[in-house]
């Protein structure tokens, strides 16, 4: 089981979403423990204060040290790990998300800030590790820890349906985006499906999503073609979606001007 406990001063923002889909499946299984712990209830003032004025002044109020660090120690965690959710620290990704999915024997232990933030001296005691979302400002952790429980829970063993099937989803073989899919009506006017997808010709079938893949991320994400295996296949990737049609093509979101440009060497901006 992952066990991940959320310092949080907002713990009603995630009642819907642990409710819902493969996240919510994954709780009612006990796959995946989640535990709320609000700072709030850690103050010792009339007005439960867990934000101040920053020294210095600015914009904005500061959470407090002495909340979090009552609010960190009041969780029995075995093995934890404390991770700030911050704009400034190490980008979340697939990768990470794989990682701390089987990291089982350890329980995490998330910090939401708000405000303007959060005292530094508490992370400097406190955080063994920052992790932001993306090069944005959100207005609280909650958000983030969101989006870092869902993308957790995909990889948590058994969450699934099938066990594998974040195998075949984009970034996974050689970095490569997923090919496109399709499904019923097959007839849409302007588009045609590439005929070996409807041929039932499974090897075939694979090599082209491979190959289309190839094209999709050379175009969409180029930063992500680093597999030799994958620059060295660019050509033949290009080779195969010259002889489909129009129609083929832009089903599979392109164009000939997209291979125009990739035989060129793949200027897009
Ligand atoms: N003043 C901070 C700064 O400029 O670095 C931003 C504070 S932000 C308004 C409030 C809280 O939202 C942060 O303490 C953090 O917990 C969370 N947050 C904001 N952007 C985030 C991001 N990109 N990733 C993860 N958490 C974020």
């Amino acid at each position: 089981m992952l066990k991940i406990n959320v310092v949080t001063l907002f713990p009603h923002f995630f009642n819907s979403p642990l409710k819902t889909g493969i996240l919510g499946r994954a709780i009612q299984s006990k796959l995946l423990k989640t535990h709320f712990v609000n700072p709030r209830d850690f103050t010792e003032d009339v007005h439960q204060s867990v934000d101040d004025a920053p020294f210095g002044g600015g914009d904005g109020m500061v959470m407090m040290y002495p909340p979090l660090k009552k609010a960190i120690e009041s969780l029995s965690a075995t093995n934890p790990k404390v991770i700030y959710l911050s704009p400034q620290g190490q980008k979340w990704n697939y990768k990470t998300a794989r990682s701390w999915a089987a990291q089982t024997n350890k329980e995490w232990i998330f910090i939401c800030g708000r405000y303007a933030g959060v005292d530094q001296r508490f992370v400097n005691d406190y955080v063994d590790e920052e992790i932001s979302i993306g090069d944005y400002i959100l207005t609280g952790g909650e958000s983030a820890m969101l989006v870092i429980l869902d993308s957790l829970s995909r990889f948590i063993k058994g969450a699934l349906g099938n066990e594998l099937s974040y195998l075949n989803e984009s970034f996974e073989q050689d970095h490569l985006l997923e090919a496109p899919q399709w499904t019923r009506p097959k007839d849409i006017p302007g588009y045609e499906i590439p005929k070996v997808m409807l041929s039932g010709h499974h090897k075939n079938i694979k090599n082209f999503q491979y190959l289309i893949s190839i094209l999709i991320t050379a175009v969409k994400r180029p930063d992500l073609l680093i597999a030799d295996k994958v620059q060295q296949d660019l050509p033949k990737a290009i080779k195969m979606a010259e002889v489909l049609s129009e129609e083929e093509l832009k089903a599979c979101g392109l164009n000939m001007e997209h291979l125009q440009i990739l035989k060129k060497g793949g200027e897009w901006n």
